[in-house]
């Protein structure tokens, strides 16, 4: 497969301060912001085999759906002109009238045709009969669903895993993500014997828990779900989450957004500092990337 080849392995960086010490827990963040520069972090991964299965069935479009800020619609878009692949996004039309965002106009500018259908349809999006009115209306492109939440997806995020397992010479006890869809964190769950701790950076995120064990096939003992550090919902800050990115960015070099990694991070902070883990426990936090959609400050 070849979307083109990016900085592989990406480094694992060890995290120690304060914090991690006092916890006893050995920190290291996968750094996977680094994979791409614009087809950052897990996006790269769920895409590699998914788009593997549409070059292998000679399609020669995508179609997929996504927000106005969506950093799937943004990576696919990047991703499609690199293969020569047209992509067309699908986004709820009044979103699009009212924000042209940054990401809808990069996906424009590498090619995307960008769709835009009306709220009610855009419920519609899993359900078959809408899908095969839609498709057969782009002559057919390959179909990738929302923040490409689909088995093919599932692959490329075990190979970091195991790509992990071999810089560290040995399996995490536990490794974090933060989730969206959960379709990382399922990716991490269906590689053998992992321990997940997947957090939510939607509010309400608890419908998460099946998503994740139904596409990962694990059962429950091997997922733990945050649903408390969402920050007010997707996309959402507070001043708190952005002094603690603020503190973290300067002290480990290294750059976050607050969307996920961010919010994630400050979870495990909150678990490291409630000793949530025995002394001795080493954690693998997956850096997504996304930092297009970071705030300058
Ligand atoms: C899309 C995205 C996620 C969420 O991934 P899911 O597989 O949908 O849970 C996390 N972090 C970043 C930076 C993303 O772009």
């Amino acid at each position: 497969m070849d979307i083109p080849i990016p900085n592989l392995p990406t480094p694992l960086q060890s995290i120690d301060d304060e914090t991690t010490r006092r916890a006893g827990v050995r920190l290291y963040l996968k750094r996977d912001d680094l994979i791409h520069p614009t087809i950052s972090g897990n996006k790269w991964r769920k895409l590699k085999y998914i788009l593997a299965d549409a070059r292998r069935g000679g399609y020669q479009s995508l179609l997929t759906f996504g927000g106005a800020r969506s950093n799937h619609l943004y990576a696919t878009a990047a991703a499609g002109e690199l293969l020569g692949l047209r992509t067309i996004g699908v986004v709820r039309g009044e979103e699009y009238r009212e924000k042209d965002t940054e990401t809808l106009r990069f996906c424009r500018e590498h090619g995307m045709r960008i769709h835009a259908i009306s709220r009610a349809e855009y419920r519609r999006k899993e359900e078959p009969e809408f899908l095969s009115t839609l498709l057969a209306r782009f002559d057919r492109p390959y179909l990738i669903p929302e923040g490409g939440a689909c088995p093919m997806a599932l692959p490329g995020i075990r190979e970091l895993v195991s790509e992990t397992i071999g810089q560290l010479g040995k399996r995490p006890d536990f490794f974090a993500v933060a989730a969206g869809t959960g379709t990382t964190a399922a990716g991490m769950l269906s590689f053998p014997d992992t321990q997940v701790l997947a957090f939510s950076s939607l509010k309400g995120g608890g419908f998460l828990r099946e998503e994740i064990l139904r596409l990962s096939n694990r059962d429950n003992s091997c997922l733990e779900l945050f649903t408390d550090y969402h920050f007010g919902g997707y996309a959402r800050h507070t001043p708190v989450l952005l002094d603690f990115i603020r503190r973290f960015e300067q002290r480990h070099q290294v750059l976050l957004e607050h969307v996920y990694t961010g919010k994630m991070l400050f979870g495990l902070y909150d678990l490291m500092q409630k000793d949530y883990f025995a002394a001795g426990t080493t954690v693998m936090a997956l850096h997504t990337g996304g930092l297009q959609g970071r705030l300058s400050n």
